[in-house]
């Protein structure tokens, strides 16, 4: 495809280049009308600890029902919204969507810390940090925030320091996606983080890889010493459930305990509690 472009030479390739940014452009403006409005919607996606055998936390992932081009992905319109400030308004949109489902998950009986992302460019957003900050302390929210390395390392200084604020009234900090974008050991040292979620790129392949389980290991080992908890995402077999387990891994996240789901679907979920069916049916061949 790339080639046939080249053939058709630059002026092609400027035409498309521009109706690529121009649909860029249109999504921006789009995204900003939505946002506040019921075309965006937040889908949860349980933790499960493993020793424990329970949900522990649920992670709160937004999603956009655009009216002409069906579900967009949040790859697809995170970024569009770092980039035109947008992602202030989404995501003090998704605190309070957070905050108000909290409540009625607690009214049926569950009781469970909500990790929200955070985009990185909000680490660096002294107004943002402040709104944030007032919405969760006057609701009483239990609230976990999970950040990549990535954005921490654009702005470092006031990354951890507004990491440490959060982390001061009682927002777990969670470092997202570790090992797949820029690790640094200097910033992993200082984050007020304690817990630590091991991208799904080492977890997929788990069992079928011959270098992702010493990838997996020695990150357990290391968060470990740390003193942060970890999370494997991507969890999609039992198999990888199993090796994950035997390594010591805290807790799982993944298609093998549930997709994110609304929280009608939530509900029931975690009444049932099938995942804890599953948790044991795989620990107890090795724990004997
Ligand atoms: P993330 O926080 O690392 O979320 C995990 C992603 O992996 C989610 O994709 C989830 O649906 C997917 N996933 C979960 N379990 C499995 C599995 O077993 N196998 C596979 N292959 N994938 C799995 P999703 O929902 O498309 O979100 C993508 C990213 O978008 C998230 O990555 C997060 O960085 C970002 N995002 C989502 N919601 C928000 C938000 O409200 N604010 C911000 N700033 N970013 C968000
Ligand atoms: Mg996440
Ligand atoms: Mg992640
Ligand atoms: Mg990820």
């Amino acid at each position: 495809l790339a080639d046939a472009r080249v053939e058709r030479g630059p002026i092609a390739r400027d035409v498309s280049a521009a109706s690529a940014s121009l649909d860029r452009l249109m999504l921006a403006r789009e995204l900003h009308k939505a946002i506040g409005g019921d075309q965006l919607f937040l889908q949860y996606q349980p933790k499960v600890h493993l020793r424990r055998q329970e949900i522990v936390s649920v992670e709160a992932l937004v999603r956009w029902r655009h009216p002409q081009r069906g579900l967009v992905l949040p790859s697809d319109f995170i970024p569009i919204a770092e980039e035109s400030r947008d992602i202030v308004a989404l995501t003090l949109w998704t605190i309070e969507q957070v905050i108000g489902d909290q409540r009625i998950l607690a009214a049926h009986g569950h009781e469970l810390p909500i990790f929200i992302n955070i985009a990185g460019v909000l680490l660096a957003d002294a107004r943002f940090v402040r709104q944030a900050c007032e919405m969760i302390t006057s609701s009483g929210a239990r609230l976990g925030f999970e950040i990549t390395e990535t954005s921490v390392i654009r702005d470092p200084e006031s990354a951890i320091r507004n990491l440490q604020i959060f982390a001061d009234i009682g927002i777990v900090i969670a470092i997202d996606d570790y090992g797949a974008g820029l690790s640094s050991l200097a910033y992993l040292k200082q984050l007020p983080a304690s817990e630590l979620k091991i991208d799904k790129l080492f977890v997929t392949q788990l069992t079928s890889s011959n270098r992702d389980p010493l990838i997996v290991r020695s990150t357990i080992d290391l968060a470990h010493a740390l003193e942060m908890e970890v999370v494997a995402e991507g969890v999609e077999t039992p198999s990888a459930m199993a090796l994950l387990s035997v390594m010591g891994c805290d807790m799982i996240q993944g298609f093998l305990v549930s997709r994110p789901i609304g929280i009608d679907a939530l509900l029931p979920f975690l009444a049932e509690e099938r995942h804890l069916a599953i948790a044991r049916d795989v620990r107890s061949p090795l724990t004997r």
